[in-house]
C-alpha cells in the first residue's frame, strides 16, 4: 500500500508565475480531498499571515485528508508551523554536500543536529514530522543513510526523498529506495521533479523498492519542470501494478480543470490523462482498428477517467470513417462521395491545422452532393 500525499498546494504553487487565491486552494484542497486523496500539502505557513489564514480555512474544513505544511528546519519557520492547524509538518533541510556548503553553509554535523533539535521540538507542539531531505539524490549514500538514522532516532516518522534537481533514472532511484527501506524502519516519500521527463517513472520505481508515500501535483505543476503528475501516478499504479490507490480517477478531468485554470497554467493537448487530445482518433488505420475492437488501440477504457473516444476527421482519415461520421451526423453518404469529401477534409486540416467542425463538414457535404 502505498499513500498520495499531493503537494499541489504547495510545489505546485511554487511554480514560477503561479499564485493561487484563498479561495482557489480552498476549493482545489476540498476537490482533491473529495476525490480520495489521503494526504495534502497545503502551504508555507512562514510565508505570512494570509499563507496562514488559507491553511487554517483548509483545516476548517475538517476534510479527512491529512493536512501537511512546509518549513525549513529554523525557528521562524517552527514558529509559523505551529497551531496553524495542520497535522504534520515537513521539515526541510539540505543533505547533498553541495547545498550543505553553497547553500546553507554549513557542514554535515550541523544538518544531524539540526534533526536532532528540530525533530523533537516540532513533536512537542503536537506535530506529526516527516525530515524532507532536500537534495538527496545528490547527496553521499553513507551520509544520507546517516541522515535517515539520525531522523528515525530522533522520532520523526517519515524522510521524504527529495529528487530536487530531477537527476535520478528509474534505476538509481529503485537502488537508493531499495537501500534506505533496508537501513532504517520509518516512512519514505518519494518526491520527485521532472526535468528529464522521469517523474512518473521514478515514483514508480521508488513504489517498486518499498516507498510508503510518493509526492504528486494536479497536472505535473511544480518548480521548473515539475513533480509526478497524480493522475498519472494513480492510473500507472493501477494500470501496471494492479494498486488500488483509493482515488476516483473519474473526478481527474474536473481536477484539472480547476488546478489549469488557477494556476494559469493549460494543460497541453497530448497531456497523458487529462490532455484534450489523449482519447482522440483521426488516423483512418486507428479508428478503423477501433471501430472493429475497442480493445485494439486501447490501452485503458477513458470512461476510468471520466472521459470517452472521440474519433475525428482529419489528414489521415479514410473512406470508411468518411461515410461513419456523416452517418452519424444524419447526412449518409455513398462510396463514390465519400473520396471527395476527404480530399476537402484533407486540404481544410492542412491550412486550418486542425480538424474540421460540423459546419465545415457540412460544407464540404453540400459541394461534393452538388457535383
Ligand atoms: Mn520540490
Amino acid at each position: 500500500m502505498v499513500t498520495i500525499n499531493d503537494t499541489t498546494l504547495r510545489d505546485g504553487e511554487q511554480s514560477a508565475g503561479v499564485a493561487f487565491t484563498s479561495e482557489e486552494k480552498i476549493a482545489i484542497a476540498q476537490a482533491l480531498s473529495d476525490a480520495g486523496v489521503p494526504e495534502l500539502e497545503i502551504g508555507i505557513p512562514v510565508m505570512g499571515e494570509e499563507e496562514r489564514e488559507t491553511i487554517r480555512a483548509i483545516a476548517d474544513l475538517f476534510l479527512p485528508a491529512g493536512l501537511m505544511v512546509w518549513g525549513r528546519m529554523q525557528e521562524d519557520d517552527l514558529r509559523a508551523m505551529a497551531h496553524c492547524g495542520a497535522d504534520m509538518v515537513n521539515l526541510s533541510i539540505p543533505v547533498s554536500d553541495l547545498q550543505i556548503q553553497h547553500k546553507i553553509r554549513k557542514d554535515r554535523s550541523w544538518v544531524l543536529d539540526a534533526i536532532r533539535r528540530f525533530v523533537p521540538a516540532a513533536l512537542d507542539l503536537g506535530l506529526e514530522v516527516c525530515v524532507g531531505g532536500e537534495d538527496a539524490s545528490r547527496a553521499d549514500l553513507d551520509f544520507l543513510l546517516q541522515v535517515a538514522e539520525t531522523v528515525q532516532e530522533a522520532g520523526a516518522r517519515r524522510l521524504r526523498i527529495a529528487d530536487t534537481l530531477g537527476v535520478l533514472d528509474p534505476f538509481s532511484t529503485h537502488e537508493l529506495i531499495r537501500t534506505l527501506r533496508s537501513t532504517v524502519d520509518i516512512e519514505i516519500e518519494m518526491h520527485a521533479h521532472n526535468d528529464l521527463g522521469l517523474a512518473t517513472a521514478n515514483t514508480l520505481a521508488a513504489v517498486k523498492a518499498g516507498a510508503t508515500h510518493i509526492n504528486t501535483t494536479v497536472n505535473g505543476l511544480g518548480e521548473r519542470a515539475g513533480n509526478a503528475p497524480l493522475e498519472e501516478a494513480v492510473m500507472a499504479m493501477q494500470h501496471l501494478y494492479g494498486m488500488d490507490s483509493g482515488i476516483d480517477a473519474q473526478r481527474f478531468p474536473q481536477i484539472s480543470r480547476l488546478v489549469a485554470h488557477a494556476s494559469g497554467r493549460p494543460v497541453p493537448a497530448n497531456k497523458s490523462i487529462v490532455g484534450a487530445a489523449v482519447f482522440t482518433h483521426e488516423s483512418g488505420i486507428h479508428v478503423d482498428g477501433l471501430i472493429k475492437d475497442r480493445s485494439n488501440y486501447q490501452n485503458f477504457d477513458p470512461a476510468e477517467v471520466g472521459r470517452s473516444h472521440r474519433l475525428v476527421l482529419g489528414k489521415h482519415s479514410g473512406n470508411r470513417a468518411v461515410m461513419r461520421a456523416y452517418e452519424d451526423m444524419g447526412m449518409p453518404v455513398e462510396d463514390w462521395q465519400a473520396g471527395p469529401i476527404l480530399a476537402r477534409i484533407r486540404r481544410y486540416s492542412g491550412q486550418a491545422k486542425r480538424t474540421p467542425g460540423i459546419s465545415e463538414l457540412r460544407q464540404f457535404y453540400e459541394l461534393c452532393r452538388v457535383q
